[in-house]
């Protein structure tokens, strides 16, 4: 683990951001960016739910300029929230945001828009690619300096450049490379107003990643604030236990300027999960109570045992083999989750164990606090007891109901060991993000999805319920 590591204080419109400031929550809006008043609406839910930035899609050109019409709107009813544009593609749309938000958002794995063909990379033309990507981005850190706006140089473990893909694979290490080069690239032309951002579905490698990122800020003497995030985290309890878990365990060791809880839900449901967080870990001077214990399987009570979820259910022999034991006092559910998930993941960390007990202080049927630790060792990556979800949590690019598939999605195909399923809002990152699922559900227009299997498109422009009719043929077949 990295020794402690002090950000930079950064100004971010009216918003003091790293060094000692709180750990900033943020979020961002589901709306199309267009539809002024929509987003507006739902930009003043996540102030008076406690947000304090928002995060806006800005998809192309006339997205971009409309982040006008949302800022005056909003200073027309006195709300100076900063807001940051979500920028993928489009360079220009970026340059044209920079002159109105407080922050952009651009993700190095797909900004330059240059994308080498070929399967190699000599280091000339690896040199050739970071050097266009380099005057690609020279015109936005001219405007940003003018404009005194913060670029998020933000990475996603699902869409890495081609060349960090050739020189790293999909990595947590290939991520760190990736923020690097934009940091590099960002320092030679002596711009500095930096945040950064690796952030992974997978809970483990955006942990590692972000400690792999804090080393190397270390070892080269830079100080850049980080927002932590577990991408496609999904929703309900699955979704607050992964982004608890990534989250949390890198606030717990000092790690962390700003978060956002991704859920495929109303963007306001993110805010008191993650004001829980910051108050569970983001606070250095609070110490909340866990009693953390050890105790071999054969010592547990026969009553206590049905609520042990153990990593591997079919090892023979249990007698010795190591609990690890959470010890809470009647803490709400919506706390116990948040609390076993990190407690679980910094105890497990230091000390790995052959099976998790919670125990919450309560008498009586204890059937949901071993679900509960079942969906924790599953976060984990331990033990998969369940369909595995990926879902992003939608922003102003989602065309269909991504919540209500979701939620048609797990309640059909939720039970089954070994499936991972990804439902997705847009097909413009939808597909470079589920990677790795058997399945893919991804937005294709107003009303209508993509179908994937292992990657591989299989059906377009399909309607939600004849996408689910067939999902379910397919994976009947399987
Ligand atoms: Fe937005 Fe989801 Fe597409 Fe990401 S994958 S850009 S969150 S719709």
């Amino acid at each position: 683990m990295p020794t402690e590591f002090i950000s930079r204080e950064i100004t971010i419109g009216n918003l003091r951001l790293g060094g000692s400031q709180p750990v900033r929550i943020q979020s961002m809006t589901n709306t199309p960016t267009l539809d002024t008043d929509a987003t507006v609406k739902q930009i003043i839910q996540l102030v008076e739910a406690g947000c304090e930035m928002v995060r806006v899609t800005a998809a192309n050109i006339r997205e971009a300029e409309n982040l006008k019409n949302i800022r005056n709107a909003l200073a027309g009813k006195s709300i100076n929230i900063p807001l940051i544009a979500d920028i993928h593609f489009q360079p220009k749309a970026a340059e044209i945001a920079a002159c109105i938000v407080e922050k952009v958002r651009i993700n190095p794995g797909n900004y330059s828009g240059s994308h080498h063909k070929a399967k190699k990379y000599s280091d000339t033309e690896y040199h050739k690619e970071l050097d266009k990507t380099a005057q690609n981005l020279k015109p936005l850190l001219n405007i940003c300096k003018r404009h005194n706006t913060t670029i998020r140089i933000g990475i996603n473990h699902g869409s890495l450049s081609d060349r960090i893909l050739y020189r790293y694979g999909n990595t947590a290490k290939g991520m760190m490379a990736s923020a690097m080069e934009f940091i590099r690239i960002c320092r030679d032309d002596n711009f500095e107003k930096l945040t950064l951002s690796l952030k992974a579905s997978d809970v483990p490698t955006m942990i590692q990643a972000n400690r792999m990122m804090v080393r190397e800020m270390q070892k080269q003497g830079l100080d850049y604030p980080l927002h932590l995030g577990v991408t496609e985290a999904g929703n309900e309890t699955e979704g607050r236990i992964k982004s608890a878990m990534g989250i949390g365990t890198l606030l717990a060791e000092g790690i962390g300027d700003t978060i956002r809880v991704s859920l495929t839900e109303a963007p306001e449901n993110e805010i008191p999960v993650a004001r829980r967080l910051v108050e569970f870990y983001g606070c250095r001077h609070t110490k909340h109570e866990v009693k953390i214990s050890y105790a071999p399987y054969g010592e547990i009570s026969v009553q206590r045992r049905p609520a042990i979820a153990l990593v591997d259910e079919t090892k023979i022999s249990l007698a010795d083999k190591k609990m690890l034991l959470l010890s809470y006092s009647n803490l709400p559910h919506r706390d116990l989750l948040i609390r076993a998930a990190v407690d679980f993941n910094l105890a497990y960390e230091s000390k790995k164990a052959d099976g998790l007990l919670i125990d919450n202080g309560q008498e009586g049927d204890s059937r949901h606090l071993k679900e509960l630790a079942l969906e924790i060792l599953q976060a984990r990556g331990l033990r998969y007891s369940k369909t595995e979800f990926i879902a992003c949590p939608s922003c102003g690019r989602t065309l269909f109901d991504i919540e209500k598939v979701l939620e048609k999605v797990k309640n059909q195909f939720g039970n089954i060991q070994g499936l991972k399923i990804a439902v997705m809002g847009c097909f413009v990152n939808g597909p470079g993000e589920m990677a790795g699922a058997d399945y893919g559900i991804v937005g294709a227009g107003y009303g209508k999805i993509n179908l994937y299997k292992e990657g591989k498109i299989l059906f377009k422009n399909l309607p939600e319920e004849e996408a689910l009719d067939i999902l379910e043929k397919l994976i009947l077949a399987k």
